[in-house]
């Protein structure tokens, strides 16, 4: 590893202590990502500095994986979301047609019954009216 020294810009090659410590902050995988801190001497102007060498957080292929099944998590958590509630709609649109079946066997009931009743008036009126002709003395075939 190559430092630069800050006072003179030369190059520092080993540090002469090196510690870790762990951020205090989260990285996005939700680890603590450790840092190597080092304290260098320059031999060029003998300024002594430290400065952060390397994060030691998760290699990129673990943090890569670790990605991918947070994105298939999330995939499917959405995708359970968008089958619950495609179920819950069809839950509603099968009890709607239910209703919507229901109402339409009551009105075809209420239809029919007011068939019957406008039939049985007709048979009525047609009664009342073959009465009226035979005692006006009109016959049907007189009519025709
Ligand atoms: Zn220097």
């Amino acid at each position: 590893m190559l430092v630069k020294c800050p006072k003179c810009g030369s190059n520092v090659e080993y540090p002469i202590k090196t510690w870790h410590f762990s951020s205090q902050k989260h990285s996005k995988n939700g680890e603590k990502p450790k840092i190597i801190m080092g304290i260098f001497k320059c031999p060029n102007c003998n300024a002594r500095f430290r400065t952060t060498l390397e994060s030691d957080t998760t290699p990129k292929e673990k943090i890569s994986i670790k990605n991918m099944v947070e994105k298939i998590k999330n995939i499917r958590r959405e995708l359970m979301q968008t089958l619950k509630n495609l179920r819950e709609k069809i839950k509603t649109l099968e009890t709607e047609r239910a209703n919507l079946m229901m109402e339409i066997e009551k009105l075809r009931k209420v239809a029919e019954s007011k068939v019957i009743a406008l039939e049985s008036e007709v048979n009525m009126l047609r009664e009342e009216v073959k009465s009226l002709r035979e005692l006006l003395g009109y016959t049907e075939d007189l009519e025709e």
